[in-house]
């Protein structure tokens, strides 16, 4: 078996942490009997760069890019961007346009974020530890619809709009979404949740609007499908307070676009740590792997950025692009084992942590390598 994967290292400590990747790549190409043929290209800052230096369109996802993108079996990104691309110039072309553009071409409507609380870290979150317990929940947004994509409108001068009924500006965004948009987000999502604990619960705000009351509808029709998948409805304001009072009665959470954009940066504080979070972006064709965090400018070329939200990206690339659950699940127990052994890097590490258990990038990259080929096989 081979598998191509379009790797996109990136920018800021991306290069550093897609090499760990790499490497556990390889392990699991020998452990399984599967040849991944990774095939690094450029996105975000140094793709502006190397196209601006070459004379090229100036652009943060070249069309070499999109295309290897295309054709692989899978995408695996690392982070774009840093202060070096920051520029205030109106219209100059900026690292995340790489992301929003391969995101659209791509088709990927969907965005997963498993939150899960590693035992050994229970302490890093902010929410006292009896409420971790049983903490395993999967969010599911949908990416591509709702309002951030609808039509934004900025109306000047409007008669009475101003402070005491002077003149002053409106401005309107729309939501909107349509039938099928919905239903092959909820439709992931019970297939997802039979997999699971078998549990959907579907964030809306029905009691307000009509593309939640759309989305109400469709979420019983599909909970009628869905022999032996309990499905229910929840409101998002209370869903916002749910996660931080009784976050493990979810299993799997699934919303439009801007309630899932804020839901899952809530739920995400629930493992106390942002370099442990990985998400996966679906759609019809390749999907596409990243971690949660960005390109952490302040730490890039040091050594001691976390590698195990990317190695989690790995996790979910093996689980959902090629049905490798074994190897996932293996992968999965290395990171739980080498947290447990009291491995930390520097922004897991407390007060607790001794110097001899301090890694850099590369060192919590070869624990982890060590410890999977004790899962695996
Ligand atoms: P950030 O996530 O890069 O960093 C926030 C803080 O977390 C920093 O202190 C950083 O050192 C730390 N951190 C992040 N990942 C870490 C890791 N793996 N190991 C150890 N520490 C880690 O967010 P930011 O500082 O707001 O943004 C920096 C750049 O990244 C900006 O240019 C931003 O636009 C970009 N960004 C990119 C993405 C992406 O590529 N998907 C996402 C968010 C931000």
């Amino acid at each position: 078996m081979s598998y191509k994967i379009c790797t996109l290292p990136g920018d800021g400590i991306g290069p550093e942490i897609m090499d760990e990747a790499k490497h556990l790549l390889a392990a699991i190409g020998e452990a399984y009997d599967v040849n991944f043929n990774c095939d690094d290209q450029l996105i975000g800052g140094c793709a502006i760069d190397a196209t601006s230096a070459a004379g090229a369109k100036v652009s943060a996802l070249p069309p070499e890019t999109l295309e290897a993108a295309r054709e692989a079996d899978a995408v695996l990104l690392a982070a774009v961007g840093g202060p070096r691309w920051d520029d205030p110039t109106p219209g100059a072309v900026r690292p995340e346009q790489g992301l929003l553009a391969i995101r659209k071409n791509l088709g990927l409507y969907l965005n997963l974020r498993p939150v899960r609380v590693f035992e050994a870290l229970r302490d890093a979150s902010p929410l006292r530890p009896e409420r971790l317990d049983d903490v395993d929940l999967l969010i599911v947004r949908e990416l591509t619809g709702g309002l951030y994509f609808g039509t934004h409108e900025r109306r000047q001068g409007v008669e009475g709009a101003g402070v005491g009924g002077s003149v002053g500006d409106v401005a309107i965004d729309t939501m909107e979404y349509r039938e099928y948009e919905v239903e092959r987000v909820l439709r992931w999502a019970y297939e997802a949740a039979g997999r699971r604990n078998g549990v959907v619960t579907s964030v809306d705000k029905a009691n307000v609007l009509e593309t939640s009351r759309l989305w109400r509808e469709v979420n019983h029709r599909m909970n009628a499908k869905f022999e032996g998948v309990e499905g229910e409805d929840m409101l998002v304001d209370n869903c916002a307070m749910q996660l931080v009072v009784n976050p493990a009665q979810f299993d799997v959470l699934v919303t439009e676009n801007t309630f899932g954009d804020i839901l899952s940066d809530e739920a995400s504080m629930l493992t106390g740590s942002l370099g442990m979070l990985a998400s996966a972006s679906l759609g019809d064709g390749t999907a596409l792997y990243e971690p949660s965090h960005g390109s952490a400018p302040d730490i890039a070329g040091k050594g001691i950025a976390n590698p195990i939200a990317q190695i989690l990206s790995v996790e979910l690339m093996l689980r959902y692009s090629f049905q490798m659950d074994a190897a996932a699940d293996a992968v999965a127990a290395a990171v739980e084992d080498v947290l447990a052994a009291g491995w930390r890097t520097h922004d897991l590490a407390d007060e607790a942590t001794d110097a001899a258990h301090r890694l850099g990038t590369a060192a919590m990259g070869d624990k982890i390598i060590e410890a999977f080929r004790l899962h695996a096989g």
